[in-house]
């Protein structure tokens, strides 16, 4: 924090921001009385500050609050009332007082009120309808990044932590959650009880959580001393099984890595009906999306399983990373989520060996790729002044490429020496807060290795390098430059610090080399009867790869000796490739017939969504020809798996054949398939375990795509009575997935009139605007109805939406979405939009660059 003398002078820009540290909180005694009916809240803050050099006033933060009183006392005095200022804009509140208050401690009595919002930020309500069609409501909270100031006035900044003393007034025969224990619950006499909560650790605002409403719990797992509970709707906690046995393992296991016990006193996983993000770590409380919490683990598929592993160990590796030790300012929240992402990946690959996955890790990262290459990429940390910036940092940057370069990291330094870094960072800065620069040190210290100047490239310059290589006389020359989409050809002089592995078949095995390329080339011995050479071998590095005709050709031929997760780079690099114009697109296509076999689920993710991308920028009169290439690729393998689950299979194996047949009975339009999953789909209503949970929800998709009113209108009716939250996502998505106009159309209504939940809405439109045969409806839907949709829907997700605008891939459709948003002056945050647009340009300029291949290509492609 900048000292008080700096700050009365001259305000900075980003100085304007930050709350003067004249005045530091301790404590906040919080009484908080929702009143669920009328969706307001009163409360009031007993805020015990540290006074720190002579006052005449304080400011905090406030938003939507109406303060009706403020009175500052100090240990027998009497109290000093002081004038109240509201600012909307800096959503700041700020109290003057008659007299000057000299230094030291201070109680700063606040009463307010406020609204329980239905904007999902803040103190929200929830509202959701039991079996029985009775509307009821729940009051939660979301405060990161900067909401917490809309629940209770409060110093907002990650820097003044404080304990916090919570108690909730609520109506008998409702639950009240918060961040620790209840020590006491006292009956007032007037059909409402006071619910007090232990005292919190030292935190920071935005970790603060209230939940009230008809919840009920599991019976609590111990892990050690600590309860843990997953918390829901009545009715559904049944579906509380798997998170509770995901929770406990992961909890364990982040005792251990950590070093360190678990910072609570018990750990309660909720899921809430309405929920803007995933899940938010609030100490204690943790809140979910219900389809991220709570799961029928029998009848849900291995992506909808591991979704829900991933996000609890997320959470719950941020109880130690995040909670215990906080970022000092916005600028770190991307280590903050990086870190917890790359934890997660930790715990949930020791939890299931068998789900391989820091293999399937490659599509995220690859999806950061995308991302990253674009010329309006941004650096993973960047200063922020206004925290509204922040905002633009929840995204795949900083979640996806941050965890790919720890992950990087750690493989170049070890996991233990790894490990020691980071044991030695938490226990440095428990209870406080810290700088990316401390978790280098301490990474430093314990590996001895010069941490910065490896990842500072990674850090602090946007995107990442494209490595070449090429023969070069025994050996192999290698060269890096920056990959750009839509600036291949040019060379922006940045170079990385790049630890490349490499991997040369020779006649008895392997031989690798390993070499930290920080220059612009290098030169690479090889033995003198190499065959074919892997790059990236290993698969963990964040760059992509070119090689030389001759040497891709051989590794062509090789694709079976090479690992799942080089296999996937050698696909997702190839097409990035051709998308870049460095590729034909038709030597993709080429390339990928050499996969017809593949038996990995990642390969075959990035192979179907690149056709799938091929898709979105051929014409109409060439899908036969595409879709006829589809089955192609993927019949032999879909008739090697057949339908049924067969003995010994993996769970990844049963993944894959719901993938496959999914798209070979959508993107792939094949009748046999279509016919045949109706002929289960009718078998799995008359007896539901007909049918694996893998391949129920690929036969859903595929009767959309294939289907008509019937279909539609059982669709409809099954997201509406859905048992689980897999059933709802499952049918609600089907719904997209139709071709007829009309019924789209009914779809797209349902985004706005309530029969859709605003946290699913905008991401059914995503991807509607991403199908090739409702995008041009969704586009004209979007452009009557955005300002209602930047009304109703939460604001992270309606930033979200526009990602679809990559699908309107045509001259016209580009220019005409961008004249859409100069004219409505739509800002998404950060580069958003420019990335959006950007890749909407690259996928113009793919289609002007290759239409006539392809075309060529695909005309060429019989039917079947
Ligand atoms: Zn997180």
């Amino acid at each position: 924090m900048s000292s008080q003398a700096g700050a009365t002078m001259v305000l900075s820009a980003a100085m304007d921001y930050r709350l003067p540290a004249t005045v530091v909180p301790k404590r906040y005694d919080l009484r908080l009385e929702p009143d669920l009916v009328a969706a307001t809240f009163a409360g009031e803050a007993v805020i015990t500050v540290e006074v720190e050099t002579t006052v005449t006033e304080m400011v905090c933060n406030a938003a939507e609050l109406a303060i009706q009183s403020a009175a500052l006392t100090r240990e027998g005095g009497v109290p000093i009332h002081g004038s109240i200022t509201l600012d909307e804009t800096s959503e700041r509140a700020r109290f003057v007082f008659p007299a000057a208050i000299a230094p030291g401690e201070w109680k700063l009595t606040l009463r307010f009120t406020g609204t329980l919002n239905d904007r999902l930020h803040g103190f929200y309500r929830s509202t959701y309808k039991d079996a029985s069609g009775v509307p009821h409501t729940i009051a939660a909270t979301q405060f990161e990044a900067t909401d917490a100031r809309r629940g209770f006035p409060c110093w907002d900044e990650p820097a003044f932590k404080a304990v916090f003393g919570v108690t909730l007034v609520v109506p008998e025969g409702l639950a009240a959650v918060s961040n620790s224990a209840i020590v006491r619950d006292e009956p007032l006499g007037d059909g409402r009880r006071a619910v007090h909560f232990a005292d919190t650790i030292r935190m920071s605002t935005y970790l603060v959580a209230f939940v009230v409403g008809e919840l009920e719990a599991s019976d609590a797992v111990m892990v050690g001393p600590t309860p843990l509970r997953v918390w829901c709707v009545p009715g559904k906690k049944h579906l509380a099984r798997f998170a509770l046995d995901v929770g406990a393992f992961s909890l364990d296991f982040f005792e251990r890595y950590y070093g360190l016990p678990y910072p609570g006193d018990k750990v309660d996983l909720l899921a809430i009906p309405d929920f803007a993000a995933g899940a938010m770590e609030n100490l204690g409380a943790i809140t979910f999306r219900e389809n991220a919490l709570l799961v029928n683990e029998g009848a849900a598929s291995h992506a909808e399983l591991e979704r829900i592993a991933d996000v609890i160990a997320h959470e719950l590796a941020h109880m130690w990373f995040g909670d215990l030790v906080t970022m000092a300012w916005w600028n770190g929240i991307w280590l903050n989520e990086a870190f917890a992402t790359f934890m997660e990946l930790m715990a949930v690959d020791a939890w299931k060996p068998e789900w391989k996955r820091w293999t399937t890790f490659g599509v995220s990262r690859a999806a950061a790729m995308a991302v990253d290459g674009l010329e309006a990429t941004r650096t993973i940390e960047f200063e922020v002044g206004n925290p509204h910036d922040c905002r633009a940092m929840f995204d795949l940057l900083t979640y996806e490429k941050g965890a790919s370069v720890l992950r990087m990291l750690e493989q170049h330094l070890g996991p233990e020496a790894f490990r020691e870094g980071v044991r030695l960072y938490l226990e440095r800065h428990r209870y406080a807060n810290a700088e990316t620069t401390d978790l280098w040190k301490a990474l430093g210290d314990a590996s001895h290795q010069p941490i910065p100047s490896i990842m500072d490239g990674w850090i602090f310059k946007p995107g990442y390098p494209l490595v070449t290589v090429e023969p070069d006389g025994a050996g192999l020359k290698v060269t890096q430059r920056r990959f750009s989409y839509v600036a291949a050809d040019r060379d922006s002089g940045q170079r990385w610090r790049i630890p490349i592995v490499l991997r040369a078949a020779v006649k008895r095995g392997y031989v690798e080399r390993r070499l930290l390329l920080d220059g612009d080339e290098a030169s690479v011995a090889l033995p003198a009867k190499a065959d074919w050479i892997v790059v990236n071998s290993g698969g963990h590095g964040f760059y992509r790869v070119r090689y030389a005709p001759a040497l891709l050709k051989k590794l062509a031929g090789a694709v079976a000796k090479i690992a799942p997760i080089e296999r996937f780079n050698l696909l997702s690099d190839a097409f990035a490739l051709a998308q870049a114009g460095l590729m034909p697109s038709v030597d993709y296509l080429d390339l990928t017939g050499r996969f017809t076999t593949e038996s990995d689920r990642n390969v075959w993710t990035v192979l179907v969504s690149s056709l799938a991308y091929v898709n979105r920028v051929i014409g109409d009169e060439h899908r036969s020809g595409l879709a006829a290439l589809v089955r192609h690729r993927l019949d032999e393998e879909v008739a090697l798996l057949g339908w049924e689950v067969q003995e010994g299979e993996t769970e990844l194996e049963r993944q894959l054949r719901g993938d496959l047949i999914r798209a070979l009975g959508t993107l792939g339009d094949d009748v046999d398939i279509q016919s045949r999953a109706r002929d289960v789909y009718a078998r799995y209503r008359e007896d539901e375990a007909s049918v694996d949970a893998n391949v129920l929800p690929a036969v859903i998709a595929v009767l959309a795509a294939a289907g008509g009113e019937s279909e539609y209108a059982e669709f409809r009716e099954r997201f509406k009575s859905a048992r689980t939250p897999q059933e709802e996502q499952r049918y609600l998505y089907a719904l997209a997935g139709f071709r007829k106009a009309e019924l789209l159309g009914r779809t797209l209504e349902m985004t706005l009139n309530g029969e859709m939940r605003s946290q699913d809405a905008p991401y059914v439109i995503r991807s509607l605007l991403v199908s090739v045969y409702s995008r041009g409806l969704a586009w004209d839907f979007v452009k009557r109805n955005w300002q209602t949709m930047a009304r109703q829907y939460p604001e992270s997700a309606y930033t979200r939406m526009y990602e679809g605008i990559a699908g309107l891939v045509s001259a016209d459709s580009e220019r005409e979405v961008r004249a859409f948003f100069a004219d409505n002056k739509i800002d998404l945050g950060g580069k958003t939009l420019q990335q959006y647009l950007e890749q909407l340009r690259v996928a113009v300029a793919f289609q002007e660059r290759e239409a006539e291949a392809l075309a060529a290509y695909l005309s060429r492609q019989r039917p079947r």
